[in-house]
């Protein structure tokens, strides 16, 4: 009997050791095909890209298609942005290690994982409760402990953490909040997809200086819409 159960153990940890192998080399190719060959070279973001485990980030029944180079729907008419997305948004923030950063749409918690594996510290606000509850205890279990989750309207920032080095809006917007840019630190980035709603937008670069306020298109995308509370 002991001698089965020893048996079917190593099978078990043998099979997870492959599966895990299996999405390690996924996720290289992830790197190499969609992001890498698509000009992506700042070596913290290719670095977080390759060590941020997506797979654990979507739902069960489509881990097999997390390194796709696509979307993917996380539950609550929500989605998990395209890779490519994630690190070119990641790399036009132009982060440094002590900066802190603020995230507007926690959605299933992967781009702030990402950020996290690159800066100090990470805010990130969800309006969707269910999506902020298990975000924050899926980032608990995979121990980032430098990003705070906190359900709310993101519209509004989070005044009691500003100023930011840099703010990322993952949900597509109709004009740019001005609390956002208020929370932003002079010589502050901020990266925001804007536009009339359900339409492609575009992803706005921003950089706050002294005294004016600098915007720039940077891509055509589409977002999942950013949402007022009532
Ligand atoms: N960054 C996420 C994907 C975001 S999808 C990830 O890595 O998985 C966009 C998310 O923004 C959705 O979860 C949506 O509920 C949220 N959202 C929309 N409007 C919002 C608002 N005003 N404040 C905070 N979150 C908002």
């Amino acid at each position: 009997m002991g001698r089965k159960v020893a048996m079917l153990f190593s099978f078990l940890l043998c099979y997870s050791l492959l599966a895990q192998s299996n999405y390690t080399a996924q996720r290289k190719r992830m790197v190499d095909n969609q992001i890498k060959a698509r000009g992506i070279d700042n070596v913290t973001t290719l670095y977080a890209l390759l060590n941020v485990p997506r797979h654990l980030f979507v739902p069960e029944d489509l881990k097999p298609l997390a390194y796709n180079d696509n979307p993917l729907p996380i539950g609550n008419g929500q989605t998990i942005s395209q890779p490519y997305i994630v690190a070119y948004m990641t790399q036009a923030l132009r982060l440094k290690k002590d900066d802190r950063v603020l995230e507007i749409g926690t959605g299933s918690g992967y781009q702030a994982a990402v950020l996290a594996k690159i800066v100090d510290s990470v805010y990130t606000i969800e309006i969707v409760e269910e999506l902020a509850m298990s975000a924050k205890e899926r980032l608990r279990n995979l121990n980032y402990s430098n990003v705070v989750v906190r359900r709310g309207d993101g519209y509004n920032g989070w005044p009691d953490k500003a100023p930011f080095d840099a703010i990322m809006v993952t949900a597509g917007a109709e004009y740019i909040p001005q609390p956002l840019i208020d929370q932003l630190k002079v010589g502050g980035r901020m990266i925001i997809p804007v536009g009339p709603h359900n339409q492609v937008r575009q992803l706005v670069l921003i950089t706050k200086k002294k005294n004016k306020v600098v915007k720039r298109n940077v891509m055509a995308v589409r977002f999942v819409p950013f949402t007022r509370e009532e």
